[in-house]
């Protein structure tokens, strides 16, 4: 498991470099890929770490359609938020498309949207 305090360290960061066109993550020689900020592979541990582009057309892993949102998200019912693969690395957003277009398997391209004052990873169905 991640260590939430790192993730939230480098959020802001990959959010930064999402929005420029810039996104990265890091592969491992082994092919696994994570998300910065990372000294070794959480995977091996191999400390041999390469800032990769993330390639521009990602794939829908799975989705989740939320029908009860939290308080923050009041009034944006339904929405969908999904995992999808970006080459080696999974990357977890919301989907600005409605429901119904939603598929595992559909490609989808990333980037960042202010949503409820708060700065967040969505993909765009293509
Ligand atoms: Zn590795």
């Amino acid at each position: 498991m991640s260590d939430p305090t790192d993730y939230d360290e480098g959020y802001d960061d990959l959010l930064d470099a999402i929005d420029d066109s810039e996104g990265y993550y890091l592969s491992c020689p082994s092919g696994h890929g994570s998300l910065p900020p990372r000294r070794v592979c959480p995977v091996c541990g191999d400390p041999q770490l390469r800032e990769t582009p993330i390639p521009d057309v990602g794939r829908v892993v799975t989705y989740t359609v939320v029908h009860v949102p939290t308080p923050q998200f009041d009034g944006a019912a339904p929405y969908v938020t999904a995992i999808a693969e970006f080459g080696d690395v999974r990357l977890t957003g919301l989907v600005a498309a409605d429901p119904d277009a939603v598929s595992v398997g559909a490609d989808v391209s990333v980037g960042v949207e202010t949503f409820d004052s708060e700065r967040r990873i969505v993909f765009e169905t293509l």
